[in-house]
This record gives structure tokens, sequence and C-alpha cells, in this order.
């Protein structure tokens, strides 16, 4: 063959590459096949330096996988309070905070009806899977659109969305609205149930799944650390500190190894409830996803799927012992080993190219207030009979100076409907007005909240008190963190007239070891891990937070993103 001209050859080549190489570029970037499945896992209870604290003991393929070859924002923080599991919940899929999801709580007042509801009770739906007469849950209260509800919507309904968790708002609220379905664990019957929102009766599967018995196999299992006792020493402490502190009514104890049967003989309710404050629940969530991806046929055509994965035991186990406990350590090392055994069973069945996955936490955890106080942090405890003590002393003094006898004012703040409240007066560390009581007294409604935050802010260990009245006007500061988190977290319709907040380390009428709720970062910063096609993986430091991971879903998925998305497209870690 003749040698050809190498420049005519350059020169077509220049031509060949500019007429054709852009064009390849347009077509691949149009018709970008979508993820065949979006996976989310969400660890309840999990703080981001739990990531670092037992880092080097973690597997290949669990957390670490998800390190190294996803994107991974060390400062993640949740930009709302209160830091509740569903206020958490109601946030990571719909890019929304809780002013906007309305979800402002784990419960709240009903003002119409006067009782405490939860975010998802729903009188109007059975439970299905469950004992009959037992309470049923939708995600009727959620005012967001979902990244599965969007997708449902652009496939017209061919999308699958499913949540699954032990607790019922955790399966439910990632979902979303339009999901296909939702699945909790249920304490009386010990199933996995949903409810008729979704469909008038179980899908078959997960009724030959319930007839396993699938919990009870656990009945009698002795919880013992998976190391060495040398790994939790070095990392946990001691495993039995003066501030754990678990009463022997719990049918459970301080220290390793725990019995798991509630203090029964065989399974029912109480071994069912001591069941969730063992690592197993999370066992059985991981085998139930793996037959909802298998029976649902999750990721097997090119319309995308979701799949929501909410672990609880990790949060039931830290109220229990606290984020500095032994027992913290071990289901978060456990915990590594699920999400192995789940991402294992994703490539396999769909591919971990084909996926996009997210894994955050719905809060973290503060250290049990006595642990705090050993420590010189100031951690203590805030009486009820304190706050509201003062709160009602200033309403009595300012409007019943003659000390009338029955005093006009007992009935000036709202209480509960429900006789079992241990919070009685107020929730979410939110007090509710009485405006009925007020009106029929001629009181003048921002005084009275002005009596109310002062009265409160005088009471040892509360940090802050906003009222209604100042969220609403926006008169409280952006640029102060605390306002512009208790701002983020109000929902007109749903909060109450006055939001506290307690100091650093301090709990207001709080029984349990160690919670969660406050603004503070022990509360607030939390895994944001994506990790898929699109995206660099590496170790990003810019701010990030839970609500950008709905909005960088939707940027990779190319769909709109959820309704009340306010959060930001993580940008730093996306290919253009
Ligand atoms: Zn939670």
């Amino acid at each position: 063959m003749r040698q050809r001209n190498p420049v005519a050859l350059g020169l077509a080549v220049i031509l060949l590459l500019s007429s054709v190489v852009p064009a390849q570029r347009r077509t691949q970037s149009t018709v970008q096949k979508r993820p065949k499945l979006v996976l989310l896992i969400v660890v309840d209870q999990f703080r981001y330096d739990y990531l670092e604290r037992f880092g080097d003991l973690f597997g290949p393929d669990g957390f670490r996988r998800l390190m190294r070859d996803g994107a991974s924002w060390t400062q993640s923080n949740y930009d709302h309070m209160p830091t509740y599991t569903a206020p958490g919940h109601g946030t990571m899929m719909t890019g929304a905070y809780p002013a906007e999801s309305g979800i402002i709580g784990n419960e709240w007042l009903d003002r119409a009806s006067g009782k405490r509801i939860t975010s998802v009770s729903d009188e109007s739906v059975k439970l299905l899977g469950g004992l009959p007469g037992d309470p049923a849950a939708s995600p009727s209260r959620l005012m967001a659109s979902t990244v599965g509800d969007e997708l449902r919507l652009v496939t017209n309904d061919r999308a699958k969305v499913i949540g699954i968790s032990v607790k019922d708002r955790s399966a439910i609220l990632p979902a979303g609205r339009h999901a296909n379905a939702a699945y909790w664990f249920n304490w009386t019957s010990g199933t996995m149930v949903s409810s008729t929102y979704y469909f008038n009766q179980l899908p078959a599967w997960v009724t030959t799944f319930n007839a396993a018995k699938p919990a009870d196999k656990y009945f009698g299992a002795k919880w013992e650390r998976l190391l060495p006792e040398s790994e939790y020493i070095k990392r946990a402490g001691p495993d039995n500190p003066s501030w754990e502190n678990v009463p022997s009514s719990w049918n459970d104890t301080n220290s390793f190894p725990h019995t798991i049967t509630g203090g029964a003989t065989s399974p029912n309710r109480n071994f069912y409830t001591a069941l969730d404050y063992s690592p197993y629940t999370n066992d059985i969530l991981v085998s139930f996803a793996q037959q909802a991806i298998v029976n649902e046929q999750l990721g097997q055509d090119d319309d995308t799927d979701v799949l929501t994965v909410s672990f609880s035991a990790n949060d039931y186990v830290g109220h229990r012992f606290g984020p500095y406990s032994q027992e913290v350590m071990d289901v978060t090392l456990r915990t590594d080993r699920n999400i192995a055994t789940l991402l294992d069973f994703v490539n396999a069945r769909v591919g971990l190219a084909n996926t996009l996955i997210a894994l955050t936490a719905d809060h973290g955890v503060s250290p049990i207030p006595e642990h705090a106080a050993a420590m010189g942090l100031g951690g203590g405890r805030v009486p009820f009979a304190d706050v509201m003590g003062k709160i009602q002393a200033a309403i009595s003094a300012r409007y019943n100076p003659q000390k009338k006898s029955p005093d006009p004012t007992a009935d000036y703040l709202l209480r509960f409907a429900e006789a079992n409240t241990w919070r009685e007066w107020f929730i979410n560390n939110n007090i509710y007005f009485n405006y009925d009581a007020l009106r029929r007294d001629g009181v003048n409604i921002e005084e009275f909240s002005n009596v109310v935050v002062a009265a409160a802010l005088t009471v040892p260990g509360i940090a802050r008190a906003f009222s209604r009245l100042q969220l609403l006007r926006g008169a409280t500061s952006i640029t102060d963190p605390i306002e512009r988190r208790a701002l983020h977290g109000f929902y007109p319709a749903r909060s109450g007239d006055v939001v506290m907040v307690a100091e650093p380390f301090k709990y207001i009428a709080e029984t349990i070891n160690a919670t969660h709720g406050s603004p503070y970062s022990y509360d607030t910063n939390v895994p944001t891990i994506i990790m898929g096609a699109g995206v660099n993986p590496g170790r990003y430091l810019e701010p990030a937070a839970p609500n950008d991971i709905a909005p960088t879903l939707s940027a990779l998925l190319r769909i709109t993103a959820p309704s009340n998305s306010t959060g930001r497209v993580l940008i730093e870690a996306l290919r253009k």
C-alpha cells in the first residue's frame, strides 16, 4: 500500500474528530441510561465520627467500600432541630427541612384533636401482617415529594419504590407518599408489616417471610462482642461505667453478654421489644431487603427503582448504652458487616455499576449527661418540674396578681389529651398555648409569649427560647446557627408557641440514658456518602447536609428535584 501523506492523514483525523466525536459525545449525554436502582442506606443514630473511631476495624466491603468507591463528606450536618428520627428521615429523600416537609418531630400535638399524634399515624388505614387492632401508619403527614415520587412521575409509575425499616416512620418517610410499599417491624406480632395505604393485602413473599418467624430464632440469643475485649477497652472504655444505668426491670444488663429474652419464656411482645435493643433486627432487615430485591425484581429493567433501608438497632442500643459504650461499638462493627452483605447482594443481582447508593443517618447522639458531667463538660438533666414550675409561676404572677383561687391561669398552657404521656405540657421542647383560654381572659398573646420566653430563660440549663411570633416574623437571625436550626424545624400549623433549647450536654425532662434532638454538632454531624456512576470518589471537606442527598441524586438521575428540595447539589463530586 502506498504511503499516505502524513499531513493529509493528520488533517483527516482532525476533520474526523471535529465532526464525529462531538456528535458521539452529544448522543452519549442525551441518551445516557439512568441507574437501575437507587439504594438509600440509613443508620439510625449514627455519628460521623463512628466512621473514624472504628474505621480501622471495618472490613473491606462495608463502610470502607462506600468511602473508597464513593464520595464522602466529613462536614455533613443537619441544619434543623429537633434532630430526631422522623425529621431526619423526612429530610434525606425530600431535600427539605422539617419547616417544609412538615415532619417536625416523631410526635407532636395535633391542635385540631387535642391529641398527641405520630409523624406517620393514620387512623384511616389498617395494619397488614400484624395483630388486629394494632395502629397502622402512612405517609399522609409528609408535605413534600421524595426522589422516589419523582421517579414514579417520570416513569409513568413503572419505577418501583420500597422503604424498609424496623421503625414505621423510618420505612415510610424516605420512600414517600407515592411509594409502592413500606414495611416495618411490629413488636406485638414479631413480623414485618405494612398498611392498607399501599395495598389491600401483603404480597405473598412477605407473608412467606413472616410465616418462617424470622425474629423467633433469636430468642435467648447471647449477644457477645465480635472482637477481643481489648479492642473495645481501647476505643470505648470499660464495659460497665457508672453512667451506664440499665435497670433490671428492662431485663438487660450494663455488660456483655446480653441474653435476649426480654424476661419472657417464649417469644412474645417483651421479647420482640428486647430484640430491638440488640444488633439482630439489622440482620432481619438485610434478609428482608434481599427478599424485596428478588421478589419485586428491583433494578431489573431500565426504569430506576428505589429501595430505602434504615437500620434501627443502632438507635435503640445507643439510647440504652450511650455513644461511648462497648455496645455501640459492637453494633457499629456488625452494621459494617450488614452493609457488606447487602452491597454484595445488590452487586450480584443488579450490579453496583448500575446502582446509585447514598448512606447517611437521621441524627447523631450526645454523650450520656452523667458521662459528660464526669468529663467536666457540664452534662446534666433539667427536671420537668424546674421548667414548668418557673414558667407557671411567672404566668400566675403576671395574670393572677390577686392570687385568686382557683388560679384562672391554670389552663393557659395546653395539656395533651393522652393520659400516658410523660412529657405532658411540652413535646419536642415546644410549649403549646391554650388559645381558647387566653382569648377567654383577654390575654394579649404577644405579651404572654414574652412572659413565657423570659421565664424559660431563667431555668438553669435552658440556653435559648424562641417564640412563634419571633420565628414567623423572621425576627430570628439567619447567621445564628441555633436560631436558624430552630427556624428550619418550625412548621407553623404543627409546632408549638415557644421552642426551648437546652445548654450543650443537657437534656430537658428526659429520663432515657442517652438521647439526641439538639442543634449541637454531636447530634447534627452525620455521614453523607454517595457512590455510583457520575460520582468522583473521594473525601470532601465542603460543608454538606443530608438535605443535599435528594437534589444530588436527582441531578445524577436527571430528574426534577423533589417539590420542596432546598438542599445543594454536591457538584464538587459530580462528573461533568
Ligand atoms: Zn433516629
